[in-house]
């Protein structure tokens, strides 16, 4: 059987309501593996270690995380500007601010006795210098839009990510264009990913466009975590 991975993007204490529905929304479609793809400082505003609460709730969940940047704030190339807006931590970044950025994040998550060897970016973009900063700091699977990649053995597994954009003149043609991308095109993916914005649960309108998706998905696809597909 085909695979999914049901991914949370933005998982910080800014959407702890967004999060909560969004675990009711897997368990309604009882999907059980998952993963949180988790901002240690979502724009500067709130910081995971102030809030020992909600790293309490993460822990309780007992799902897959994964590293999502450190501040999800960045300044994106023109090229970049429909894929992102300015959150594309990495696009402008040199070598010392992508270690800095990364280094950050990895000490935030030892400092809460988080764990985890993969590693997301903001707008899935990169720069030249994160895969060998991301080996350096031990992680193992790096994901973008379009694929997945071993850090350990170069492997790339082909993986289209479904996602609503958060910018209100593009959301339009989002929610008429996705599910069609997503019925033609993923169809002949090996593993497809929901990449769903915890914002999304803040629209109605966004949440049926999910429901209409995972629900066809459910019957025709496993869902497994990012660990999972590598072994
Ligand atoms: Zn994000």
């Amino acid at each position: 059987m085909d695979k999914a991975i049901l991914e949370f993007h933005d998982v910080s204490p800014l959407f702890e309501t967004e999060l909560r529905k969004a675990l009711s929304f897997a368990k309604k479609f009882t999907i059980e593996r998952l993963s949180l793809l988790v901002v240690p400082d979502f724009w500067g505003l709130c910081k995971l270690t102030d809030c020992p609460e909600f790293v309490n709730l993460l822990s309780e969940i007992r799902q897959e995380i994964v590293l999502h940047g450190y501040n999800h704030l960045g300044r994106a190339k023109l090229w970049q500007f429909l894929f992102t807006d300015g959150e594309g931590e990495f696009a402008m970044s040199d070598r010392d601010d992508t270690i800095k950025r990364v280094k950050k994040g990895k000490e935030m998550f030892d400092l809460l006795g988080i764990s985890s060897k993969y590693f997301v970016p903001p707008s899935w973009i990169k720069n030249s210098y994160l895969e060998d900063i991301l080996r350096l700091f031990d992680f193992r699977i790096v994901s973008y839009r379009w694929t997945i990649k071993d850090l350990s053995n170069g492997k790339v597994i082909f993986s289209p990510s479904v996602t609503l954009s958060n910018r209100e003149y593009v959301s339009y043609w989002s929610a008429v264009f996705v599910p069609y991308f997503f019925a033609v095109f993923c169809r002949f993916a090996e593993c497809v990913r929901l990449a769903i914005h915890l914002s999304d649960f803040r629209d109605e309108k966004k949440i049926g466009i999910w429901e209409l998706m995972v629900g066809k998905i459910k019957n025709k696809r496993r869902f497994i975590t990012y660990g999972e597909l590598f072994g």
